[in-house]
């Protein structure tokens, strides 16, 4: 149950009510707001005249569900917007991992040439051996950072664990929650304490109960700029690494109201799919797409497989414009 208080309510009164319903407690600019577990469906009749509006959910999911907040969050990224009443599916490239300074100024030239602003690439890589590349972490962040101020970009970077969320809070604009680390709470609760912007990618073993529960944390920690990533899911599928769940994309669509980006670069696994993958995506009608590139995808230190060189995403660029158009999208 979500309940909405005036804003001038004393904090003592406000303190009372949220250890009465074991609720947490956030502020928007118009309300004091207590979420409370989806259990609780009734306000006792001493709190009554406090309270200016309550909302009842059969599930967990309540700040980000279309029944507490019809329209979609808008999000802010560097001076572009998605969500909200913006038709905007906003490209975001680059590649798994950040390795040099040569390589991602290869990026962004590709980024500039096609007008695009959105930079993606790892710096602390949840590796599912402790034997390969790692990322190169901080030195990794100052080069985007570098890049940001040469080219005006934005860049999305993912955090591992909670021991260097503090850098890439600082030196990111969009923070990724990757697929392993969605369900650790000290980056979940962090993040929520942050005003940036969260790239939230769902875990590969997750129901959507369970992903949108995790942004649920962030959103209730009181950052609303909260974005969901669908990357594919385990099936008993071996002959892709990932099923790309466009089902799942339909449900958060119609009963989310988060800016959804799809990944259908780690969902795929392998290149020769991910045009085509990318533009079933585009016409999904979603708030983004993100397509790992890289200037030579074969000696890649992670995800080498599944990368697009720089001419195979510039040519499937040119075949998402009148998609983006037939589904009234703009490409930013
Ligand atoms: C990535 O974006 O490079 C990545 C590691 O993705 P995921 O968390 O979806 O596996
Ligand atoms: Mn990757």
């Amino acid at each position: 149950m979500i309940l909405h208080l005036n804003l001038n309510t004393a904090s003592d009164v406000v303190m009372e009510m949220a250890s009465f319903y074991e609720a947490v407690a956030l502020k928007d600019e118009n309300n004091i707001i207590l979420v409370t577990s989806s259990d609780v469906k009734n306000v006792n009749e001493k709190h009554k005249k406090l309270i200016k509006e309550v909302f009842v959910f059969d599930s967990d999911i309540q700040l980000a569900s279309r029944k507490y907040r019809k329209n979609t969050w808008q999000v802010k990224i560097g001076n572009k917007t998605i969500g909200g009443n913006t038709n905007n599916t906003a490209v975001i490239i680059g590649p798994c991992s950040i390795e040099s300074e040569k390589q991602i100024e290869k990026t962004s030239v590709l980024l500039k040439k096609h007008n695009l602003t959105m930079l993606r690439a790892g710096c602390f890589k949840p590796r599912t051996s402790p034997y390969n590349f790692q990322g190169m972490g901080i030195e990794g962040l100052k080069i985007l950072a570098k890049m940001r101020e040469k080219y005006g970009f934005s860049i999305f970077s993912e955090v591992r664990d909670a021991s260097h969320i503090d850098d890439v809070i600082e030196y990111a604009d969009v923070i990724q929650i990757g697929a392993k680390s969605m369900y650790d709470h000290g980056i979940l609760r962090k993040c929520g304490k942050s005003k940036k912007p969260i790239l939230l990618k769902r875990g590969f073993g997750t129901t959507l109960q369970e992903f949108v529960q995790a942004s649920e944390f962030i959103l209730s920690g009181g950052n609303s700029n909260v974005i969901l990533c669908e990357r594919g899911i385990r099936t008993f599928e071996t002959k892709t690494r990932f099923t790309l769940d466009l089902c799942g994309v339909a449900y958060l669509k119609e009963s989310i109201n988060l800016p959804i980006v799809l990944d259908p670069s780690h969902a795929m696994g392998y290149s020769y799919g991910v045009p085509n993958l990318a533009r079933a995506c585009m016409a999904m009608g979603v708030d983004g797409l993100l397509i790992e590139v890289h200037p030579n995808p074969a000696e890649a230190r992670s995800d080498a497989s599944q990368q697009l060189n720089n001419e195979e995403f510039s040519a499937l660029f040119e075949t998402l414009k009148p998609i983006a158009k037939a589904v009234n999208r703009n490409i930013i």
